[in-house]
């Protein structure tokens, strides 16, 4: 998840800078996570040893020759050394596959699988390359038909799934947005990636992209590197979201990193923004962007939505719609793009009180989860009960594990292998500085671990912005049904005192004062009791002032409210549809031998919630009968919604199963006579005999998950007849 940017408003800049600045410190000492051994570092401990053994050895070989020794003693120990040599390729190949994290360590059969599956992807128009005849545009693609469908369908369950199961309101706001809407989100200054230049030609990369396959390449193929250097790499690839502009550029020279293409020098990283600019209007004074995420319109329309809603929290709101974001050099194809879809839910919650009606709906799940103390310990993701992980205080609250259960249950209902599924939680240094606990679901595919939906808690950051940047309040009420008495912190810096004593500074030092938190405030009254002064650090200036007892009051004043207005805390699961898509084609991807074992057979078997078409109609033969009663079953098929398709070409039947297989609809129908027909189960292949009048209803039943197909077997009787099938 990339991690909105930090939004330096005058509300909250001198807490959320003391904040960053703490967690910064609290962490950087330690080297953020200094992975223990793993497999992969006893390994390569291993293979050093190994290879000292072996350079000891020739050296006591060629000594034997020297002094003479006999033919027998000299065979002996060049056995022994081929012998040790053979080792070493034994470990060889099993530090290869703990770094890949595949048995076999194959990397070339990941990516033979890869390319099949963009092939028939590419070949049967799931996507187009957008502006293919103008060679194209990187990182811009089209859904073709069957992409369409998959995508419409994806979205349908989404709705269903959450807009309509959890009672959200779904909202549809413009891709323009004003730059003040992105300003007081933080983006335009923020939303940044590091880029370096190749000093010749001008082309641009990532500058942590480039880092990282260095870093990568290193320790997958110069396996003889020694374990020391094997561990900073590692640590480099770890902190490689926390690195600055400088300590980037600092590695690249280090490493003598240059232009991929060219090998030409690179230039220092600098920031570039992601964001498309555009003007609105034909004045062109009017900045604009295309939105980066949907979520800044679900927050800037907060006070409508939450009036619509009765003045009641918690409840969501949701949007469906395009992101733009010009990454600088996408690669992994389908995966990182400049335009995609994006669902996103914005569930407003008490910050006080983060249970969840139906967390116990979840509460007994049981999947992969990959907490934060299981990465930096070097171990692997775990099965764990998801109520378990709230309890223990894995998860920080009861609502963000609800998404998490809500979020697997989605995945897996579309089709995602539960096994290549895991939730995995941020480090803290991966973590906005604001947010309270972030998990991304991650989907394993050809690529590796791939961010597909991010789930976080982001307190009260976004609206906050909101509020300073627009002068609204976007906060909601709780009634209380007696007036209480509470006590508030009240801080009161004396201007005339901290003006004369600060001058042009004094300003900041007002907002840092007023921004401490009640143990600040009461620590620095303790403090000036005691003493008359205290050292207090302004983020904002960068240095430590001295604060005297006469430039600021500190107290605690009773008072009776009748309610309690507060910034609710925001939930955020956004969903990267394209990238769940993609991770789908490749877990539904297989291959079989045709019939005649002559050829391999390309089938994707997507559940029939996705299918783009959920059943084919054949006549057997080309046959004036057939093709009317192939017309009457796609008639009512589609009267009863069922997406279907009708194949009249003269093709052998086993060649029209394989087109249909390859696009991965479950069902097909085979008229072969003019009262009963076949109905066969793309996986299985088995057939069932159906007469025609009932066919749209059963093929509705079992596409829509009321029936399985083991219910239709047992209430069906099977056909047999191997002129059917391929
Ligand atoms: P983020 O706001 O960066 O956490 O992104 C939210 C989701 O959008 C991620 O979980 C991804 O699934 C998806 N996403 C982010 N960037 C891209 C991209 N360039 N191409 C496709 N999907 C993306």
């Amino acid at each position: 998840m990339r991690s909105n940017p930090a939004v330096l408003s005058s509300y909250s800049l001198h807490r959320i800078l003391l904040r960053f600045r703490h967690t910064l410190s609290s962490q950087r000492p330690a080297g953020f996570i200094i992975p223990m051994a793993t497999t992969e570092d006893s390994l390569r401990q291993a293979l050093a040893d190994k290879q000292s053994t072996i350079d000891a050895s020739g050296n006591a070989i060629r000594q034997l020759k020297t002094s003479g020794a006999s033919k027998s003693e000299i065979d002996d120990a060049v056995r022994a050394l081929n012998a040790l040599k053979l080792e070493k390729t034994s470990i060889e190949n099993q530090l290869r596959a703990s770094i890949s994290g595949d048995a076999n360590g194959s990397v070339v059969s990941r990516d033979a699988f890869r390319q099949a599956v963009v092939n028939t992807l590419e070949r049967r128009l799931f996507f187009i390359p957008s502006f293919k005849i103008y060679r194209g545009v990187a990182g811009l693609y089209d859904y073709g038909p069957p992409g369409c469908a998959i995508k419409s369908n994806v979205l349908a369950f989404w709705r269903q799934h959450f807009v309509l199961e959890e009672d959200m309101l779904e909202v549809d706001c413009p891709c323009v947005t004003p730059e003040v809407v992105l300003k007081a989100s933080g983006h335009v200054d923020k939303f940044t990636d590091l880029m370096v230049k190749d000093e010749k030609t001008g082309t641009c990369y990532r500058a942590d992209h480039l880092l990282k396959d260095h870093c990568k390449d290193k320790l997958e193929k110069d396996l003889g590197i020694s374990t020391e250097k094997a561990a900073e790499l590692k640590h480099i690839l770890a902190v490689l979201d926390d690195l600055s502009a400088e300590e980037l550029g600092a590695k690249i020279k280090e490493y003598g990193i240059t232009a991929p293409d060219t090998k030409n020098p690179l230039s220092d990283p600098y920031p570039f923004n992601l964001m498309f600019q555009t003007s609105i209007g034909p004045s062109g004074l009017s900045a604009g962007y295309m939105r980066p995420e949907t979520a800044q319109g679900i927050f800037v329309n907060f006070k409508d939505l939450y009036y619509y809603n009765g003045n009641k929290l918690p409840f969501a709101a949701a949007q469906i719609g395009q992101a733009f974001r010009n990454e600088i050099s996408p690669r992994q194809g389908l995966l990182r793009v400049r335009e995609f879809t994006l669902a996103e839910i914005e569930h407003f919650v008490d910050p006080d009180d983060k249970s969840h009606p139906k967390y116990s709906e979840v509460a007994n799940l049981k999947f992969l989860m990959f907490p934060r103390d299981e990465q930096m310990s070097g171990q692997s993701a775990k099965r764990l009960c998801l109520g378990d992980a709230v309890s223990r205080g894995i998860v920080n609250n009861q609502t963000l594990a609800y998404f998490i259960g809500r979020v697997y249950l989605f995945l897996t209902r579309l089709g995602i292998d539960e096994e290549r599924l895991r939730f995995r939680q941020h480090l803290p240094n991966e973590m906005a500085h604001y947010a309270a606990d972030c998990w991304d679901a991650e989907i394993e595919s050809s690529y590796g671990w791939i961010e597909c939906v991010g789930i976080a808690d982001r307190s009260a950051y976004d609206l906050r912005a909101h509020t300073d940047k627009s002068g609204v309040a976007l906060v909601a009420q709780e009634k209380f049904a007696e007036p209480k008495e509470v006590e508030k912190l009240v801080i009161t810096p004396v201007k005339k005192e901290l003006g004369l004593a600060f001058k042009g500074n004094q300003k900041m030092v007002v907002e840092a004062l007023e921004a401490m938190n009640e143990k600040e405030a009461m620590d620095m009254k303790a403090t000036l009791e005691s003493k008359g002064e205290v050292e207090f650090e302004v983020c904002t200036l960068q240095k430590t002032v001295t604060i005297k007892k006469n430039m600021v009051s500190i107290s605690k004043e009773k008072k009776k409210e009748h309610q309690r207005v507060f910034t609710p805390s925001v939930i955020e699961p956004s969903f990267g549809i394209g990238r769940i898509i993609y991770c789908l084609y490749e877990h539904s991807f297989y291959m079989r031998p045709s019939k005649a074992g002559d050829e391999q057979l390309n089938v994707f078997r997507f559940p029939p919630l996705v299918a783009p078409i959920k059943c084919t109609v054949f006549p057997l033969v080309q046959n004036q009968q057939y093709e009317e009663v192939a017309k009457h079953i796609s008639r009512s098929l589609t009267a009863a919604g069922i997406s279907n398709k009708k194949d009249i070409t003269g093709t052998s039947i086993g060649k029209r199963y394989a087109r249909t297989d390859e696009l991965g609809v479950p069902f097909a129908v085979t008229v072969d006579s003019t009262s009963s027909v076949t109905i066969r189960e793309r996986d299985s292949k088995d057939q069932i005999r159906v007469s025609v009048e009932e066919v749209a209803a059963v093929v509705k039943d079992v596409s829509e998950g009321r029936s399985t197909w083991t219910d239709i077997l047992k209430k069906y009787p099977a056909h047999t007849s191997a002129s059917a099938d391929e």
